[in-house]
């Protein structure tokens, strides 16, 4: 399997449905291997450490910053930082696969400009703010003050959507999931098991 290097960005604010999309993309396109990013925040009771993220101590993300681990890294909301692992993304691209990654929308354009046209970054853009609030809320997985961040920073990130390579519309949900696999698939190419 070689695919040059490529590398699949998915980006949009907390709640419009990255995780959903990107897990899709995951089961159907054996190509993609997600890039596990590295977190300080708390793992939600669903989550698995080494597949969602790495969950880390505030003073071990530091010190990883420090060394040098991150091709990036935010401060994505107050006291929560998120960064992706050089690690990753070079044993991804060293086994032939194409790195997908879940990343916030500066995160996004950063690694575009690093990497341009060997990078495709896709915007997942709500129906409306209020639907993605609605998500947010209805995921139960913020509290009061977390869900408050979320909204605050989804109003500025929505104004980015056409920085993007390809935006696409998540109402309603298995659209979202089909054309996310023919843009996915455009990029990529045909599949080596057919
Ligand atoms: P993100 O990773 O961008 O924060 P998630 O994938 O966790 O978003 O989606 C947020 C919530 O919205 C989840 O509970 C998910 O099941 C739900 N969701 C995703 N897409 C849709 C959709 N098209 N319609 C309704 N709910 C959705
Ligand atoms: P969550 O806490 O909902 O999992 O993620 C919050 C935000 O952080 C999302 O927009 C998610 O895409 C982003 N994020 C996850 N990993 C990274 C990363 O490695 N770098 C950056 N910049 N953002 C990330």
């Amino acid at each position: 399997m070689t695919n040059s290097g490529k590398l699949l960005i998915i980006t949009a604010p907390s709640g419009a449905g990255k995780t959903t999309i990107v897990r899709h993309l995951l089961e159907t396109i054996p190509e993609l291997s997600f890039s596990v990013s590295a977190t300080n925040r708390p793992r939600r009771p669903m989550e698995i450490n080494g597949r969602d993220y790495y969950f880390l101590t505030t003073e071990r993300f530091r010190e990883m910053v420090e060394q040098g681990a991150f091709l990036e890294w935010e401060e994505v909301y107050t006291d929560q930082y998120y960064g992706t692992l050089r690690s990753e993304v070079s044993r991804i691209r060293s086994e032939g696969k194409v790195v997908i990654f879940d990343i916030d929308v500066q995160g996004a354009l950063n690694l575009k400009k690093e990497y341009g046209d060997q990078a495709l970054s896709i915007f997942i853009q709500p129906p409306s703010l209020e639907a993605l609030i609605e998500r947010l809320k209805n995921r139960k997985t913020e509290d009061a003050k977390s869900l408050q961040k979320r909204i605050d920073r989804a109003t500025q990130e929505l104004t980015f959507k056409d920085a993007f390579d390809q935006t696409i519309m998540n109402d309603d949900l298995n659209q979202a999931l089909s054309s996310a696999r023919k843009i996915v698939r455009e990029f990529i190419g045909p599949s080596d098991l057919h």
